[in-house]
Order: C-alpha cells, then sequence, then structure tokens
C-alpha cells in the first residue's frame, strides 16, 4: 500500500503518517525531516537548503525534492509501500511524484488532507518544541511546561523550529493555500483524496483515515 499525506503546519500529518508507518508497517518518507538533516551538514548544499527552509521560509527547489524522492524510493525494496509526507507541495511535485511512484513498480492508493483553520495552525505552531536529540514533538502546556524544560523522552535539551516563528507560520500557510491546495483538488478529480478533519484528537483522526483503509 502507498499513500500520500497532505496538510497545513501544525495540522499533525507527521504524527498521522507516523501512525500509518506503524500499523502498516509502511516506510514514512518525510521530506520536512530529510531537509532539516541537510541543512545542518557543513557543505554548499547543505547551507543552500538552510536558507531556503529557515531564512527565506521558501519552498526547495522541484529539481532537490524530485531527486531526494528519487534516490529514497530506489533505496527500498520494490514490496515496500510507502507513506509520503511533506510531498507534493505543488503540482509539478505531484506528477513527479505519481511517475516515481509507477516507475518503482507502486500503486498510489490514497491520498489524505488534513485540514484545521488558518487560526488553529498559527496557535498550534506557537506550541510546538521539539527533542534537540531524539526530536519528539513537545507541546508546550500538555508535554512540557517551560522552555527550560527537558525533553521526556530522551532527558535532552529541547528547542522550536527555526522556521516556527509567527512569521514563518503565516508565510507557509500562504504556500500551502497557493501552491499546494491546487495538489488536493488534482487527487481529488483523480477519486483518490479523502479530506479529514485534523481539528479532532490523535486518534480519532487516526480513526477516521483508517476508515477510508480497506
Ligand atoms: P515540514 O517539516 O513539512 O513543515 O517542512 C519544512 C520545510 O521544508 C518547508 O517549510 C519547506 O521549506 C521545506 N520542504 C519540505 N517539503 C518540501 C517540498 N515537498 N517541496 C519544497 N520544500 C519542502
Amino acid at each position: 500500500m502507498n499513500l500520500i499525506i497532505l496538510g497545513s503546519q501544525g495540522s499533525g500529518k507527521g504524527t498521522q503518517a507516523e501512525l500509518l508507518s506503524e500499523k502498516y508497517k509502511l516506510e514514512h518518507i518525510d521530506m520536512g525531516k530529510t531537509l532539516r538533516e541537510v541543512a545542518l551538514l557543513d557543505t554548499p548544499f547543505g547551507k543552500e537548503v538552510y536558507e531556503i527552509i529557515n531564512i527565506k521560509k521558501e519552498l526547495v527547489s522541484n529539481r532537490i525534492i524530485n531527486k531526494l524522492l528519487e534516490l529514497k524510493l530506489s533505496s527500498l525494496n520494490r514490496e515496500q509501500g510507502v507513506v509520503i509526507d511533506g510531498i507534493p507541495r505543488n503540482l509539478e511535485q505531484a506528477k513527479y511524484t505519481e511517475e516515481l511512484l509507477q516507475e518503482s513498480g507502486r500503486k498510489l492508493d490514497k491520498v489524505f488532507l488534513i485540514y484545521i483553520s488558518e487560526k488553529e495552525s498559527v496557535k498550534r505552531i506557537s506550541k510546538r518544541w521539539v527533542c534537540k536529540k531524539c526530536k519528539t514533538i513537545l507541546i508546550m502546556g500538555k508535554d512540557i511546561k517551560d522552555s527550560r524544560d527537558k525533553c521526556p523522552a530522551c532527558g535532552s535539551g529541547i528547542e522550536q523550529r527555526e522556521d516556527d516563528t509567527k512569521e514563518g507560520v503565516k508565510k507557509r500557510l500562504e504556500i500551502f493555500k497557493k501552491e499546494t491546495m491546487p495538489v488536493a483538488d488534482y487527487f481529488s478529480k483523480k477519486n483518490l483524496l479523502a479530506e479529514i478533519n485534523g481539528s479532532q484528537p490523535v486518534e480519532k483522526v487516526f480513526e477516521e483515515i483508517t476508515k477510508h483503509i480497506i
């Protein structure tokens, strides 16, 4: 089985992709995470990606995304199903993702769009912290109480993502509306899209998603 998860910032798409990966033994392809790892590299490529995602807060070029996806898919066994999170973010990526899946002998079974309001998105992101070491997502007021707290999972220090500023979220939401929403329409016309209300608790969202998986 091969799935794609679309959703705006803070919609919980990463969490749902992780749950799907565990339940159905799928490889979780998380493009945002891959790019954040690349951005830590002390190389011209690492610096280029850092500048785009953390300073300009824009999308990385389709050429880079397509290459990274191609590398990832070709590194996997053909029988291994995938849940793709963070791609496609525009129409060109949508077409390329379909092509790459097909070339690697995979059928796209379903695309999920997890939607939340813009207000909810900004609210959730302002509370999102992450462990510096194990990268567990921690919610201020729920998992942690103070910015000086340690990660409950591994005891390391915590931080906020550099692109998770108020202005960063607003910019990424604009990009989502303009560039990624047409991707949802594209898959809807192909009868592959399921829209999921992301403002419910995590378990409810997951329950709704799995109802679409036969
Ligand atoms: P995310 O963790 O999904 O919020 O992604 C973090 C950042 O990585 C985004 O704001 C973009 O700058 C970049 N990024 C992630 N996925 C893509 C993609 N498919 N196309 C272009 N840029 C991406």
